[in-house]
């Protein structure tokens, strides 16, 4: 059944720019037409989207020009990544939202991480031999399905600070669902990457390889599925996914995954529909640092994004970045990273369940205690022994035994940044985990569940330590997603933030050094080649990297892996004569999309 075309669309396709026409109108499906133009730099007034996909940018755009807040416009511009980002976002999945309210000038979170069912336990990744689970194993499957939290965020999200129904901001995306978005190489990249995952479950096949193929480039890819689900959602409320037939499809979905006929079994899910009734997205208050004058937002455990983003820049504050060479500066970013990852490994969870030292992970004192750590030639030996944040600041500590350094990373998620003509601020990551999730898309309901518990650690790393990231019944997994907010004098700076694991946290990192202390413009410096050091004998580094730094550094003491590319990130800078730029990839994972409301001048 074809959709009216929106009134906002008709009415405010003229002002955006640096975005893609809207959908591909007069395409038929299967017909190759161009993937729609990628901007990743747009300045101008009247508000600022910025995400990794044109339609979704164009959607934001368009529910700010035609009223909508930075919160209406995040919503929906989430909710078009759940149709043409549907491996990293949707509302099978989880994430968190940072917020930056003009009227109160007050930063506030929303927490929609997923949970672990109340069934599992803490040897829940465990094999019978108790060992840990084969990690690919466990990410295929039903067991690794957390209780989404992203329909709850949306909803928790227009309530506490939006203008618009959900229902009014769905509107986008149900257009795009039913129409169609014109399939680029990314997605069939991605899609190519989970096909034999993908054979695995009937209705991810059916979805996902139309006609049992690989969607073309330049093909109309349209999902009348996830259109149903999100007419559904703005007919009946969220309640019909934690209370409603959505959730019992979600629960069944996730306790028998649907298996094509002659493939492997899967590990079946612990969902149960008791475990979607009691989820709640709580607001949270954000993390909270001071650097060079500025103060610097983020999200606060589960996720470790905001401490351990925090935590580094506390390291690094005692440095005079600005002055120091390119190669010292890259050294110290790296040595801080490496410390503060080691705290996070140690002490970071789900603070219902684990005592996180927060203040003191977060503090002068402790960050003075690791940054006497820090040579300022030499790189330390990896991985470096975690901290110990006892209140008690001492002179420089002995090395402990070094903790562990983290999981493998895959270059999953999504982050989109929104900023309105009031001021107020949006910066988002969503996630589903693993790139395609669980692989099991709920049948006919267009959408993929997530893998999320594979966050979890499956077993601890050192039995001789308290290990806070095990399964626990109801207990939120660990992230890394670093959605973050930077005010000057109160006002907002700028907003950033990137999907990518583990490395989300140090692409946030990297690109604030970049922005606050190099004097780079938010688009430069999240184009800037990137390395990633999580306590790791070796650090990611993208061939961009290696080529300007990788002799100089390595003979300081570092190590490199090489990776093709690291992030996607996004941000919204506010410019000091009161425009905004908004800011994507120009390469990375294909390219981004950033767009203004008013461009130029304004
Ligand atoms: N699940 C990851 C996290 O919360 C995000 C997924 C990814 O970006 O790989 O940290």
């Amino acid at each position: 059944m074809p959709r009216r075309r929106t009134v906002l669309t008709a009415l405010t396709a003229a002002v955006l720019t640096g975005v893609a026409p809207a959908g591909p109108a007069g395409a038929t499906p299967g017909h190759a037409v161009p993937p729609p133009e990628k901007v990743p730099r747009a300045v101008g007034t009247g508000g600022a989207v910025a995400t990794v996909d044109p339609d979704a940018t164009r959607v934001g755009l368009e529910v700010l020009a035609a009223g909508g807040n930075a919160a209406d416009a995040a919503v929906a511009a989430a909710a078009a990544l759940g149709v043409t980002e549907p491996y990293s976002a949707g509302v099978g999945g989880g994430g968190f939202f940072v917020w930056f309210d003009a009227a109160t000038g007050e930063v506030t979170t929303v927490d929609g991480r997923e949970t672990a069912p109340r069934a599992m336990g803490a040897d829940a990744f465990l094999g019978e031999d108790g060992e840990p689970l084969p990690f690919r194993e466990a990410v295929t499957s039903g067991l690794s399905v957390g209780t989404p939290g992203t329909p709850l965020t949306w909803q928790r999200v227009l309530d506490e600070f939006g203008t618009l129904s959900l229902g009014e901001v769905l509107q986008g995306g149900t257009e795009l669902a039913e129409e169609g978005f014109v399939v680029d190489e990314t997605f069939r990249r991605q899609t190519a990457d989970n096909e034999e995952r993908f054979r695995r479950f009937t209705p991810s096949a059916e979805l996902f390889l139309p006609g049992g193929a690989l969607p073309e480039v330049g093909s109309v890819f349209r999902n009348p599925d996830l259109a149903g689900t999100y007419e559904l959602l703005a007919a009946k409320g969220v309640d019909v996914l934690y209370t409603g037939e959505l959730g019992e499809e979600v629960v069944r979905t996730a306790q028998e995954p649907p298996v094509a006929d002659g493939a492997a079994p899967v590990l079946a899910g612990l969902l149960e529909e008791s475990d979607l009734a009691a989820y709640e997205a709580p607001l949270r208050e954000p993390t909270r640092v001071e650097y060079r004058g500025l103060e610097v937002y983020g999200m606060a455990p589960p996720s470790s994004g905001g401490s351990t983003v925090g935590e580094a820049l506390n390291v690094l504050q005692g440095s005079d970045l600005a002055t120091l060479p390119e190669v010292d500066v890259l050294h110290t970013y790296l040595e801080a990273s490496a410390l503060a990852f080691a705290d996070r490994n140690a002490y970071v969870g789900d603070p219902a369940y684990t005592q996180v030292p927060l203040a003191e992970l977060l503090s002068d004192g402790f960050a003075a205690e690791r940054a006497c750590l820090v040579d300022p030639v030499r790189a330390a030996a990896k991985p470096v022994p975690a901290g110990v944040p006892d209140g008690g600041y001492g002179p420089c500590p002995a090395p402990a035994a070094p903790t562990d350094d983290g999981g493998p990373e895959g270059p999953s998620t999504t982050h989109l940044t929104v900023a309105d003509a009031a001021g107020n601020v949006a910066s988002y990551t969503l996630t589903i985990e693993q790139t395609g999730g669980s692989g099991i898309t709920v049948p006919g309901r267009g959408f993929l569940l997530n893998n999320e518990l594979t966050d979890f650690t499956f077993a601890p790393a050192d039995p001789t330590r308290p290990e806070p990231n095990l399964p626990a019944p109801g207990k939120r997994p660990r992230s890394s997603m670093a959605p973050t907010v930077v005010l000057q004098d109160g006002e907002p700076l700028l907003a950033v933030g990137s999907p990518g694991g583990a490395t989300i946290i140090t692409t946030v990192l990297q690109t604030l050094v970049d922005r606050l202390d190099r004097g780079a413009d938010l688009a430069d410096a999240i184009a800037a080649p990137r390395a990633s050091q999580r306590n790791s004998a070796t650090a990611d580094a993208e061939p961009a990297f290696l080529d300007a730094y990788g002799a100089e550094l390595t003979a300081r003491g570092h190590a490199f892996a090489p990776v093709d590319e690291i992030g996607a990130a996004t941000g919204v800078e506010f410019l000091p004569d009161g425009r905004l730029l908004a800011a994507a990839e120009a390469v990375r994972r294909g390219g981004g999309s950033a767009g203004v409301v008013h461009p130029g001048e304004g």
